[in-house]
């Protein structure tokens, strides 16, 4: 591995401007009018990976936004590793917002890049990363360095909830068959510290409606015996949590892995400074315990 910051050196241009061909092409998969830069990009993508080295890549329809798929086997007893990322891009909105346009990519020095970079929609979120996955395979089928089986899973609706994403999965587990699953679709706790995401606060949200009497009640002569559908409401949501902001739904926590004491220790050494997180959101408090230890 250590011809790889000189290979970096020596492709760096062609590198970058693959990459800003790829930012140009405004995929954003919530917006139907961009149906088809959805399947250009798909195609870039697709082009990329063949160039890097790959024997197979595919783009496979789905129901929604189609998945591009791609495999380098090596040896069928080495390890695969499935990397995953996403083509497509958050909608740019509100355009007034950026100092350039989301889809003209450019190159800037700021404060926090004094080495510059790219300012895109989708440049960090997840073209960018998907992008040094593939050039990193690149890198190794070009020098006859890659050490396992490498597939890739990159697909176009992580903005919208991969919605089609489970029934893609399971259409193909076969071809999925991995032993690693590498995702660069997360953040790291800052430029100097290094950070392996290891899980992730899901979501969960439905639809309720309470319904009350048929007409508007008069206080004086139905108050305290009908219960009013918005304090009923206010009641259930309120119940949710208890005082340290735990989940009270029975059977909530079944399936939730309880963070190891090493687990919890390791994150207790993550820089972590209060006052500065407070300012930065412009609170007084944060919760105590319950969050953050
Ligand atoms: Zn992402």
């Amino acid at each position: 591995m250590d011809n790889v910051t000189s290979y970096v050196e020596e492709h760096k241009d062609r590198f970058v401007s693959e990459l800003i061909d790829l930012l140009k092409i405004p995929s954003i998969s919530a917006d139907s009018k961009f149906k088809n830069e959805m399947i250009t990009t798909a195609q870039a993508v697709k082009t990329q990976l063949e160039k890097a080295g790959c024997d197979l890549v595919e783009i496979c329809d789905t129901p929604g936004h189609p998945v591009v798929y791609g495999e380098k086997i090596i040896d069928k007893n080495l390890p695969t590793v499935l990397v995953y990322g996403h083509y497509d891009v958050q909608p740019p909105d509100p355009l007034d917002l950026w100092n350039s346009p989301p889809f003209e990519p450019v190159i800037k020095k700021t404060e926090l890049h004094p080495d510059g970079a790219i300012f895109a929609r989708g440049a960090c979120d997840d073209k960018g990363q998907m992008y040094m996955h593939v050039k990193a395979l690149e890198y190794m089928t070009k020098t006859n360095q890659l050490p396992c089986n490498v597939k890739f899973m990159i697909e176009g609706e992580e903005e919208v909830g991969s919605e089609h994403l489970g029934w893609f999965i399971e259409n193909n587990i076969e071809k999925l068959q991995n032993d690693v699953i590498l995702i660069s679709d997360t953040s790291m706790i800052a430029k100097d510290v290094p950070s392996i995401t290891t899980g992730l606060r899901g979501l969960s949200y439905m639809e309720v409606e309470v319904t009350g009497p048929n007409r508007d009640l008069h206080s004086g002569l139905y108050g305290g015996t009908v219960g009013n559908p918005i304090n009923i409401l206010s009641k259930m949501i309120a119940s949710l949590t208890d005082e340290n902001n735990h989940i009270t739904i029975p059977g909530f926590y079944d399936e939730v892995e309880e963070l190891s004491k090493k687990e919890r220790e390791k994150m207790a050494e993550a820089p972590y400074n209060e006052d500065e997180y407070k300012k930065k959101l412009d609170i007084n408090d944060v919760y105590g315990e319950a969050g953050f230890s």
